[in-house]
């Protein structure tokens, strides 16, 4: 669903909270990046916002939009170098009907290597 009521008890909330584990990658004052938990390629980290409640691109303030986009963009250069990798994909996915399944905002950064496939979603 695109609209509906942001749920406290999501993952990504309980990651923020502590409550759940996280593989953290990176952290600032606007956002954290962690391994997500099911990789669809070696290296595939979640970037999500910490200070609010929005469950997609369509319900973040722009105030928050901007310096979460700068620190996605900020991961996936580390990213890349990290992982040595000859791209990468930057997906970010809104309601069911687009397969979003954690309705927190975030942001898949999916290194690419030459002519390998992705990992097929389980
Ligand atoms: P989406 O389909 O865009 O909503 O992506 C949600 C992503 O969250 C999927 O790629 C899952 O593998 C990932 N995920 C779910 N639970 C966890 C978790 N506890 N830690 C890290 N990643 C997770």
């Amino acid at each position: 669903m695109l609209d509906g009521e942001y749920e406290d008890d999501n993952v990504f909330a309980r990651i923020l909270k502590q409550i759940d584990p996280c593989i953290k990658i990176y952290e600032d004052e606007d956002a954290l990046a962690f391994l997500d938990i099911y990789p669809q390629a070696r290296g595939h980290t979640l970037v999500i916002p910490k200070n609010t409640r929005s469950r997609n691109l369509l319900d973040v303030s722009q105030d928050l939009l901007g310096p979460l986009v700068l620190a996605v963009q900020r991961v996936a250069k580390a990213v890349v170098v990290a992982m040595e990798s000859d791209g990468f994909e930057l997906q970010q996915l809104n309601g069911t009907a687009a397969g979003q399944t954690v309705f927190h905002l975030h942001f898949h950064i999916i290194p690419r290597m030459n002519g390998i496939p992705l990992i097929p979603e389980l």
